[in-house]
């Protein structure tokens, strides 16, 4: 747990997130700002601020639930593709220093990618 970091927050449960999926190490939940419907961000339990500070071990268990998370999405939501992306750093879009994998549901035209 690293203090002021609000997605520590979300996991210990002290700022309230509407959970899609949680296991012993990784926490998923919707993104407060939905860039389409269905927009989650799957995080590790253990904090590290980005890509480059990763142990391959942390890594590894949060991309190895992303298929699961994925399929649930699909399941829940029946969008027609899907964004599987990462921002590591301000200048590529970081804004909260947690590790997070955003999986965006795509359902065409509507979204803008029709
Ligand atoms: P980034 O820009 O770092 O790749 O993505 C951070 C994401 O976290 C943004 O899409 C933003 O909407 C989301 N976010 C920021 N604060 C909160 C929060 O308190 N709750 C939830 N559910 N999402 C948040
Ligand atoms: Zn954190």
């Amino acid at each position: 747990m690293s203090q002021d970091c609000i997605f520590c927050k979300i996991i210990d449960g002290e700022i309230p997130s509407a959970k899609v999926y949680e296991d012993e190490d990784v926490y998923a939940f919707l993104d407060i700002s939905q860039v389409t419907k269905g927009h989650t961000l799957v995080i590790p339990k253990q904090h590290t601020q980005d890509i480059y500070h990763t142990d391959s071990d942390v890594a590894e268990k949060l991309f190895a639930r992303v298929p699961k998370i994925a399929n649930a999405l699909k399941e829940t939501y029946e969008p027609i593709g899907l964004n599987v992306l990462n921002n590591n750093e301000e200048p590529a879009g970081q804004s909260v220093f947690h590790l997070h994998i955003h999986l965006i549901p795509r359902y065409g035209k509507q979204d803008g990618f029709g």
